[in-house]
């Protein structure tokens, strides 16, 4: 697999710092590779992996499949040494769960590797919902991005509530909150954009704009494989 061969890359780094950022990436955009970069710098990370959500297979989506979405955040990476993408979720046929990914992650890292789970606010504030959340912790860490529109002076009420739930661990110490550039941008956004026909040039990386455009995807009730029109001479 990919992140096994990162991973075998890095292998000789003593005490990697690995970052995790997860997401549908339904398609990547500019905000979520400007938060992987200030996490990557302000946290002194080795790599930032990014690993985009298979579909679940019972649930029909309105976005596009999984294997475009992991191009997109291929193409979106492909020029940032520090940044590579994982096929891990997207090739299981099923949900993958966070507790589930990082204990993969977990045990082909090497030994003594700190992990650090990437989250916009919204997804942080989430965290009761999760599977195993105090687990998840135990894990990774988390660096919880501020975001338009979302307000995380709840935060550390929600992570008393784990407090019981741990044993060697304080949550609050657990995640930590990077404040980045304020983007109001979104995934939801742009598939709106998309659907009326508004350019998305400048919210998402050039080329995810051309493989977006050529793709089809996200044009409302558009076919899956057309381009543009070809011009009439
Ligand atoms: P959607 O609208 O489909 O939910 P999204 O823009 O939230 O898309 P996701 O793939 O759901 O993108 O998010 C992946 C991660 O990136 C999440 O942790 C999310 O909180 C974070 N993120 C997305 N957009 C931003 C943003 N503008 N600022 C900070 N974090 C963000
Ligand atoms: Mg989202």
């Amino acid at each position: 697999m990919q992140q096994d061969g990162l991973i075998a890359r890095l292998c000789n780094r003593p005490g990697l710092r690995l970052g995790v950022m997860g997401g549908t990436f339904d398609p990547v955009h500019i905000a979520h590779l400007v938060t992987a970069q200030e996490a990557l710098v302000h946290f002194d990370l080795d790599q930032v992996l990014f690993m985009p959500a298979g579909d679940a297979p019972h649930k029909s989506r309105h976005g596009a499949p999984p294997e475009f979405r992991y191009l997109l955040v291929a193409t979106a990476t492909a020029s940032n040494p520090h940044f590579s993408v994982s096929r891990f979720e997207i090739d299981r046929n099923k949900v993958s769960y966070t507790v589930d990914t990082l204990e993969y992650l977990a045990g082909i890292v090497p030994q003594g590797t700190e992990m650090f789970f990437i989250t916009g606010a919204d997804a942080v504030l989430e965290i009761l919902t999760w599977k195993d959340p105090a687990r998840v912790l135990e894990l990774s860490a988390f660096i919880a991005a501020t975001r338009p529109g979302y307000d995380l002076s709840r935060l550390s009420e929600l992570l008393e509530e784990l407090r019981s739930k741990t044993v060697d661990l304080v949550p609050e110490a657990r995640v930590r909150i990077m404040e980045v550039p304020a983007l109001a941008i979104s995934s939801s956004m742009i598939r709106e954009r998309l659907a009326v026909g508004k350019t998305v040039r400048y919210l998402v990386p050039d080329p995810v704009a051309e493989l977006i455009d050529k793709s089809g995807y996200y044009k409302t009730g558009g076919s899956q494989t057309a381009g543009r029109k070809r011009c009439r001479p």
